[in-house]
């Protein structure tokens, strides 16, 4: 195949693009670097079936096809980033998904659009299924970015009923590994940071907010299946193995043997208090499950980290 892949600098989307690299295809990757990083792509320079443009979607932009998929990746993911920009959010969730479904239209591809556990908002049903529509705050700061996902897969929709766009929609529920970056504000690094620093972890609230951690090579398996399926409507991939928050700080202090405290901080606004993916639908489509258990993918991100941490502790 010869996919078009947005935000292919980012944490998912460079592993998305190795994979597909991996399985023997070419890779068209555009990312502005609003959020991605050169050095998550740097590694494939030199591969000829790997051609990167730096382009904002949001923008109209021309690209030689033909290709057989186009995916969606290119979004501000972490609470951080997407407070701190919260118009290119909207922007590439609107604007964005238009432009990358035009290149699909035009090139009678496959489109994958990446979208978010976030379209439940804070969930009255649990574990989330793909049929819940949700519960989210439409004005709150957090808006920004369940709306544009919400949005996005409107469009997608919209699309795929005027025009018969062939659409695969994953609904991303939290994952992690290398890649990610330390200061993104995400749970993952923040701890893993605070952590190995001996600082003290940064618990919100009171910590009894729960999440599930994905491993990103269990994701990006997970969106390569969607992608090779024929499935038009939201499909769930995340980790069911809940946890609060709490426990996730314990977990890593534990694992890290650090003398770090656990100290508490207020609670973000809209902050969900629950989430977990039902994956019965992954399951049953696309033979999916995650592998690999939270013990191993935070060894691997630690060791990820362990390079671009200075330990002082
Ligand atoms: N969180 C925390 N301390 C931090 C960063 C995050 O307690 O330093 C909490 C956050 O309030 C949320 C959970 O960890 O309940 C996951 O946050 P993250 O930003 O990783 O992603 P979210 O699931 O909220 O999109």
């Amino acid at each position: 195949m010869r996919v078009l892949v947005s935000g292919a600098a980012g944490f998912v989307g460079s592993h998305m693009c190795d994979r597909l690299l991996k399985e023997g295809h070419t890779v068209v990757a555009l990312d502005n670097f609003l959020t991605g990083l050169p050095q998550n792509v740097a590694h494939l320079a030199r591969n000829k079936r790997f051609t990167f443009r730096e382009q904002d979607v949001t923008e109209r932009f021309e690209v030689d096809g033909p290709f057989d998929a186009v995916m969606h990746m290119a979004s501000p993911a972490s609470p951080r980033d997407y407070l701190e920009c919260p118009i290119e959010t909207l922007d590439v969730g609107s604007m964005g998904t238009k432009h990358m479904i035009e290149a699909a239209l035009t090139n009678e591809a496959v489109f994958l659009l990446t979208s978010t556990s976030e379209c439940y908002g804070d969930p009255h049903v649990h574990p989330q299924v793909e049929t819940y529509w949700g519960n989210v705050n439409p004005v709150g700061p957090r808006s920004c970015y369940d709306e544009s996902k919400r949005f996005a897969e409107a469009y997608t929709m919209a699309y795929h009923r005027k025009y018969g766009l062939r659409t695969r929609i994953a609904r991303i529920f939290n994952t992690y590994g290398p890649r990610m970056k330390l200061n993104d504000g995400r749970v993952v690094p923040a701890f893993l940071d605070q952590a190995l620093r001996g600082e003290p972890i940064t618990v919100f609230g009171d910590g009894s907010q729960t999440r599930s951690f994905c491993y990103v090579s269990d994701l990006v398996d997970g969106l390569y299946r969607l992608l090779h399926s024929d499935e038009v409507y939201p499909v769930n991939l995340g980790n069911p193995t809940e946890m609060t928050i709490r426990q996730f700080a314990e977990a890593i202090r534990d694992r890290i043997g650090s003398k770090s405290a656990i100290i508490y901080e207020p609670l973000p606004e809209d902050d969900p208090k629950q989430r977990k993916p039902d994956i019965t639908k992954a399951r049953t489509l696309l033979g999916w499950e995650p592998k690999v258990t939270l013990e191993d993918g935070i060894e691997k991100t630690i060791e990820y980290f362990r390079g671009a941490v200075p330990i002082t502790a």
